[in-house]
């Protein structure tokens, strides 16, 4: 029997109009889909990808998942400079005025790096949930009560008391189906408690600063603005109680937009579903990165690579360099490794090619006389860096 394809994650609506087909070249046997729709519900708008991966491929995924335990990329640790400051931030605008007694959880909390800053702060009702069994060690070393869940359980082995304030910090936009997950988290709202979601904001993606489709990530499967926050509500009992759009430091010429929205249990069941309309939007986006896709200049060089099939080493296992072999000229390349610094990504295959770490990589490409394909979305320069100093007769393409 062939699994159906994925319904609107906010209205369980089973049809959609397609906007874009994004494809991504992921490792061998990822439960992920390599192929998926962005498409927008017919019934109400909202944006997401989809494919006939079903729910437990995401669960699959995201247990096994090592990126968020490690300390190298993992956003939500506070082991970056840069996350910290996010999180301080963070932080400074969920603890206005609210008393160091009420409880507070995080869901999908990654190590921790949100709670423990609210434990410095002087929070002491705080506890957190991850699918990770590494991240909710790494929770509880820091003497935080936590334990392995997700929204999609129904169960969480966890003290069963209502929270004041839960947070869903970067989370939708990974779960497959919104609506239950938002009613999951809901339960544990106290009557007056707040539920804050901070999400992506699908209506400021931007091509500006960041790679073309750099917002299309295999991940990223919701794309949320406002209207789409507030369907979510009119769903599940939730009314918006306040919203900001807000730009994270991803240490990149641009900043990274979010939006951040508190919402709290509706008080009388709101009489009409608000109308989402990000679609226009994301086409827009999906027109200006096809644009800026053809006219990159390092497309002339891929094509020489690919002329004289010469060897190609990529640095960068990360979204970028996983859509960059799925729709570029690399795909046609020769390809003799793919170097990243994450542990858990070396020692795999991705479309036949292994990942090494970047010492054995360096060493293969001056072995091999090969060009070195810089394949990592922000902050590239660093690796370049890298690549000058230790082998300055290697060639560079910067995609
Ligand atoms: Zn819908």
């Amino acid at each position: 029997m062939t699994a159906s394809l994925r319904g609107c994650p906010v209205c369980s609506h089973t049809e959609a109009n397609d906007i874009w087909n994004q494809k991504y070249c992921l490792d061998e046997g990822s439960p992920l889909p390599g192929n998926t729709t962005i498409a927008s519900c017919s019934a109400c708008g909202f944006v997401f990808a989809r494919s006939h991966a079903r729910a437990s491929d995401y669960r699959k995924y995201y247990a096994e998942a090592t990126k968020y335990e490690s300390s190298l990329n993992a956003s939500g640790s506070g082991d970056t400079i840069l996350d910290q400051k996010r999180i301080a931030s963070l932080v400074d605008e969920l603890t206005d005025g609210v008393p160091k007694d009420q409880a507070i959880l995080d869901i999908g909390a990654a190590k921790g790096g949100v709670l423990v800053e609210f434990k410095r702060r002087g929070y002491t009702n705080l506890y957190g949930i991850d699918p990770s069994p590494a991240c909710v060690e790494a929770i509880r070393a820091r003497g935080i009560e936590a334990c392995v869940a997700t929204l999609e359980d129904s169960e969480w082995d966890l003290d069963p008391r209502v929270c004041d304030l839960i947070i869903l910090s970067h989370v939708l936009e990974h779960v497959y189906d919104m609506r239950e997950c938002t009613k999951a988290a809901t339960k544990r709202l106290s009557a007056t408690g707040k539920l804050y979601i901070e999400v992506p904001d699908a209506s400021q993606y931007s091509v500006d600063g960041f790679p073309p489709f750099y917002f299309f990530d295999p991940e990223h499967i919701n794309h949320c603005d406002l209207d789409a926050i507030k369907m979510l509500g009119f769903h599940t009992g939730l009314s918006v109680i306040k919203s900001h759009q807000k730009y994270l430091d991803v240490g990149a010429t641009s900043s990274y937009p979010a939006l951040g929205v508190w919402l709290g249990l509706q008080k009388e069941p709101a009489d009409q579903s608000p109308s989402i309309r990000t679609a226009d939007k994301i086409r827009t986006y999906v027109h200006q990165s096809s644009e800026v896709s053809t006219k990159m200049p390092y497309n002339k060089f891929l094509r020489d690579l690919v002329h004289h099939q010469t060897p190609v080493i990529i640095w960068g296992a990360g979204s970028h360099g996983r859509r960059m072999l799925a729709n570029s000229l690399l795909a046609q390349a020769n390809l003799i490794g793919i170097i990243d610094n994450d542990a858990g990504k070396q020692g795999k295959t991705i479309g036949n090619v292994m990942v090494y770490p970047d010492q054995a990589g360096m060493r293969m490409a001056m072995e091999q006389g090969a060009t070195m394909v810089v394949a990592i979305a922000l902050n590239a320069a660093t690796v370049v860096d890298q690549i000058r100093r230790s082998a300055p007769q290697l060639e560079i393409i910067i995609v």
